[in-house]
C-alpha cells in the first residue's frame, strides 16, 4: 500500500474508511473504545472472568466495587454496531476510537463497524501505559516509536492497511516511567512529521497532566493540538485546571455518563455530569472555549445500553439538553461537539 504523504493528509481528516472532508465529521465523541480489551495482564490470567451481565447484577458490576475481568473487554462487532446505531439515532456522527497498543486494537473490526453502522470512526495509534506494553518495547528508542506511529498514520496500523487519524491514547502514569516518556517523545515527533493531533492518557496524580504539558512543550509540540484526557478523574480544583488550560493544551472531560461517586482506580470524589459542565463553564469564562472537548470513554460493558448502561448516545440524548438548561449557548455547544473536534481531526 502506498504511503500517504503529509501533503495528501493536510486539510483532511482520516477515518478508518479513508480521507474525508472535515466539514462532514459533524457531532463527534473524542475519546471512546468500540472494540477493546482493557484487562490488565493479571486480570486476563484470572480463571474466573465473572458472571454473565444481567439486570440484577449490572449496577453492582458497573459501580465498581465488584470488579470482574469480563466486564473490561468487548470484542463483539455485532454488539458494537448496535450501540453505534443507537448513538447515530441520538445525533452522533463521528467516534474517535483510542484503543492503542496494549488494548487489543482491531483496525479491520473498526472498518466493519463504520460500514455497518454508517458512522465515521477515527482510529488512534501508539501505545498505552507501561504494564500493557510488550517486553519488546522496553529497549526501543523514541525515534523508533515515532517511526512506528508515522507508519500507522501514513501506511496502516497493526499489520493492516487501515490508517490512524490521530495519535493516542498515549499512556502515562504517576510516577511516569522512562518507557512511557520515550513513547511520548516519539508521539511528539510523529505529530511534527504527520500533522496529526495527540491524545494523552495522563497519570492519576493531579499534577501529572501539567508534567506532560511541560514535557511536550519542551519538545516543540503544537500545544493546541495536544489533548489531555480524563481531566474529570484527575483535576478537581480551578487553580490546576486553569494552569493546564493556560498552557495551551486541549482539556478533555471524557467520563460523561459516569455518575458514580466511587472511582475504582483512585480514591477521589468523582464529579457527575452537572459538575463536569460547571468546570467547563469555568473554562469558557476564562476564554478557553476553543480548547474543550467531551466524550464518555466507554471501556467496560456495563456502560453499554445492552448491559444496562448509558451507551454512546448519552451525550447527545442527555448531556446536550442539560447544557441548554444550564445556559450554554448554541454556539458553545457547537464548538464543543463539532468545531473543536473538527479542528483537531484535521491534519495540518
Ligand atoms: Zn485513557
Amino acid at each position: 500500500m502506498a504511503r500517504l504523504t503529509r501533503e495528501a493528509l493536510r486539510g483532511k481528516a482520516q477515518t478508518v474508511l479513508g480521507l474525508v472532508d472535515p466539514a462532514l465529521l459533524g457531532p463527534t465523541l473524542m475519546h471512546e473504545h468500540l472494540l477493546w480489551d482493557i484487562r490488565t495482564p493479571a486480570m486476563r490470567a484470572e480463571p474466573d472472568q465473572g458472571p454473565e451481565i444481567t439486570l440484577c447484577n449490572c449496577f453492582a458490576l458497573g459501580y465498581g466495587r465488584k470488579k470482574v475481568p469480563g466486564n473490561f473487554r468487548l470484542l463483539c462487532e455485532a454488539t458494537a454496531t448496535e450501540e453505534l446505531r443507537i448513538m447515530a439515532q441520538a445525533g452522533g456522527r463521528t467516534v474517535v476510537e483510542l484503543s492503542s497498543g496494549g488494548l487489543d486494537p482491531r483496525p479491520n473490526g473498526l472498518v466493519a463497524l463504520a460500514r455497518d453502522a454508517g458512522v465515521n470512526v477515527v482510529m488512534g495509534c501508539g501505545h498505552y501505559v507501561h504494564e500493557y506494553q510488550p517486553v519488546a518495547n522496553h529497549g526501543r528508542t523514541a525515534e523508533n516509536f515515532a517511526a512506528e506511529m508515522v507508519d500507522q498514520i501514513q501506511l496502516g496500523a497493526w499489520n493492516t492497511d487501515v490508517r490512524a487519524g490521530i495519535i493516542g491514547e498515549i499512556g502515562c502514569q504517576a510516577p511516569w516511567t522512562d518507557l512511557e516518556k520515550r513513547v511520548m517523545a516519539g508521539a511528539v515527533m510523529a505529530m511534527q512529521q504527520t500533522g496529526a493531533a495527540l491524545n494523552v492518557h495522563p497519570g492519576r496524580h493531579a499534577d501529572q497532566p501539567q508534567e506532560v504539558a511541560e514535557f511536550v512543550k519542551a519538545r516543540g509540540a503544537e500545544m493546541d493540538r495536544v489533548i489531555i484526557s480524563h481531566i474529570d478523574r484527575t483535576i478537581f480544583d480551578e487553580d490546576r485546571l486553569f494552569r493546564l488550560a493556560d498552557a495551551g493544551v486541549v482539556i478533555e472531560f471524557d467520563l460523561f455518563g459516569q455518575e458514580s461517586s466511587f472511582y475504582a482506580l483512585s480514591d477521589i470524589d468523582m464529579p457527575n455530569d452537572a459538575i463536569r459542565l460547571r468546570m467547563i463553564r469555568g473554562l469558557i469564562a476564562r476564554g478557553h472555549l476553543p480548547r474543550v472537548v467531551i466524550s464518555h470513554d466507554i471501556c467496560y460493558r456495563t456502560r453499554l445500553t445492552k448491559f444496562g448502561g448509558h451507551g454512546y448516545g448519552h451525550i447527545f440524548a442527555n448531556v446536550v439538553p442539560l447544557m441548554r438548561s444550564r445556559g450554554f449557548s448554541e454556539a458553545e455547544i457547537e464548538a464543543i461537539m463539532v468545531g473543536n473536534p473538527r479542528r483537531l481531526l484535521t491534519f495540518v
